[in-house]
């Protein structure tokens, strides 16, 4: 029989479905892919069951309920001062995961060039390369992650349509400074090309640093197009509910994109997603500083383990050295070893790279309750301090 699409062939199951199965089945902590623990907020619970009783449950409008457009483009204007029309400048979609492709399919010919920077979430490559495109990477380096401005400035040419900016960015927990913005900003604009923002740990910021969509930059409202997530705003990740607000030429492109990959997402959740984006600032500021507490939280544990801790600013996540605790082996097998010796698991951070990836990282994520995260921790302790001195820890399990 003739084979199924060869890309499709090449590729593996995802890093974070693979390590949450293996955490399934060893009854291990899941600290690997990143989703909460708790549900997010009741009133917005409630709003969904309500929304299912009320005789809405047919097909929604493609581009979202007009709830939510709404409530997307007023949380644009009272976040960021952004004025975005709801009628022709939010497209709804089923995550922020479709919203990226969908960006990509309405921004992407083929032989067309995009920048994409490592490390990267795991579907933008392959999205990429199945339209045909040509990905240019750029790396940034740990520990500061810090954007190798004149790498960027030669990776961007005259075949350059966009360039996918994931700030804060997943897996290093960087937020994108104000300074590496403008400069950004300066070559989209330069190069009349456009930029893809995934900033669906918008609202996940720390230590006081602002989140800054590139979109709010000047010369840059019709060139960005922003992707929001429910699932990471509200605590909902199983919804799978995003949104991206883009000038209307560009969303109009989007919601063809739309069209043909999911065409619509449920109109109950969309109501309740509005809801949650109508709430009013402290929670907002308390879903950030909960998260606050549990990243130090984790932060303090794992290294007191002996893992290097490197800076978090925003997200769900920890990425750690784990070489200072002499184990032999590369990320992938360090994740494993945890997860079946330790029972804890995290997301080796090759997974995030193309390739010649570093391989003595691994990302924990912090989104879980306190006992969560200090079980974890003393299952760390007990496994890794009770090997200290020996030989080097083996990889094989
Ligand atoms: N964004 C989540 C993470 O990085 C995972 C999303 C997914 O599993 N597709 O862990």
């Amino acid at each position: 029989m003739k084979p199924v699409n060869s890309q499709i062939a090449a590729m593996g199951t995802t890093i974070f479905t693979m390590m949450s199965a293996l955490a399934a089945e060893h009854k291990s902590i899941n600290l690997g892919q990143g989703f909460p623990d708790t549900d997010g907020p009741d009133d917005v619970i409630q709003a969904a069951v309500d929304a299912l009783r009320d005789g809405r449950n047919q097909y929604p409008p493609m581009t979202g309920v007009p709830e939510l457009r709404e409530a997307v483009a007023a949380a644009n204007a009272r976040f960021y001062g952004l004025q975005i029309d709801p009628n022709g400048e939010v497209v709804v979609t089923s995550g922020a995961t479709e919203a990226i492709t969908a960006c990509l399919i309405a921004m992407l010919d083929p032989g067309d060039e995009i920048v994409l920077i490592e490390p990267l979430f795991d579907t933008y490559l392959p999205i990429v390369r199945m339209l045909g495109a040509i990905p240019r990477l750029v790396r940034l380096q740990p520990p500061h992650w810090d954007l190798p401005r004149a790498e960027l400035a030669a990776a961007v040419g005259p075949k350059t349509k966009a360039i996918l900016l994931n700030s804060p960015m997943n897996p290093c927990g960087k937020v994108f400074s104000r300074g590496e913005l403008d400069f950004i900003a300066s070559l989209v604009q330069s190069h009349d090309t456009y930029a893809i923002c995934d900033e669906v740990y918008e609202h996940l910021t720390f230590d006081g640093c602002q989140h800054i969509p590139l979109m709010t930059l000047p010369g840059m409202r019709e060139r960005c197009m922003r992707v929001g997530s429910a699932g990471k705003t509200f605590s909902f990740t199983g919804w799978k509910i995003g949104y991206v607000s883009a000038p209307r030429a560009l969303a109009g492109a989007v919601a063809k994109a739309h069209q043909n990959l999911t065409f619509t997402s449920a109109p109950n959740l969309q109501r309740a997603v509005a809801v949650g984006l109508a709430k009013d600032d402290a929670y907002f500021t308390s879903l950030a500083s909960g998260l606050q507490a549990k990243r130090d939280r984790l932060a303090e544990g794992l290294a007191g383990i002996g893992l290097g801790v490197l800076q978090t600013r925003g997200s769900y996540f920890i990425t750690t050295d784990f070489s200072p605790l002499g184990f032999d082996g590369d990320d992938v097998g360090f994740c494993r070893h945890i997860t079946e010796q330790a029972g804890v698991t995290a997301i080796p951070v090759s997974a995030f790279y193309e390739n010649d990836a570093p391989s003595h990282y691994a990302r924990f994520a912090f989104c879980k309750r306190e006992a969560v995260l200090d079980e974890a921790i003393s299952r760390l302790r007990r496994h890794f301090l009770s090997n200290t001195a020996a030989a080097p820890i083996a990889a094989s399990s």
